[in-house]
């Protein structure tokens, strides 16, 4: 995995640009009172698939953001496979997302923010496809901002 630090390198535009859009989707989630974590997937430059944590809406505790983004990526495609799709989300995903990109054999993982306690990274790296390549802290700052303060707020 490489990790961007955006004090020492910063991360390509094109992949802001594409987080830029997830992070719209986690908003949309954090004002559905959901936990704001946003994805989408992009294949030739285009995005072809959106999806936004519904774990409430849903009462699915499956229900994150990259799972809905994976089946409508599918849909799109008219497959279950995601070669050569690039799947942008805002936090590090859990191990069930790690474990589901693995059947998708998805070529790249791009996420924001780091989630040192249900991070995949944290648990078990090598659930991940040995070819899919992972890329973090893209858009790092906003996309910890915008998790930390729906916390915050829930705590009161
Ligand atoms: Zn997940």
């Amino acid at each position: 995995m490489r990790y961007f630090s955006e004090k020492e390198e910063p991360a390509t535009s094109t992949d802001e640009l594409f987080m830029r859009e997830a992070l719209r989707l986690a908003k949309i989630a954090y004002q559905e009172d959901e936990i704001p974590i946003g994805a989408v997937i992009v294949a030739n430059q285009q995005i072809i698939a959106k999806g936004y944590n519904l774990t409430e809406r849903l009462n699915d505790v499956t229900a994150h953001a990259e799972m809905q983004a994976f089946t409508s990526a599918a849909n799109h495609l008219g497959g279950k496979y995601l070669k050569g799709c690039t799947l942008y989300v805002t936090v590090e995903p859990c191990v069930m997302c790690a474990g589901a990109s693995y059947w998708t054999q998805l070529e790249r993982i791009v996420f924001g923010a780091k989630d040192d306690k249900r991070g995949y990274s944290a648990l078990n790296e090598k659930i991940i496809h040995p070819k899919t390549e992972v890329v973090g802290g893209v858009l790092e700052t906003e996309c910890a901002t915008l998790i930390k303060s729906f916390f915050r707020n829930k705590r009161r």
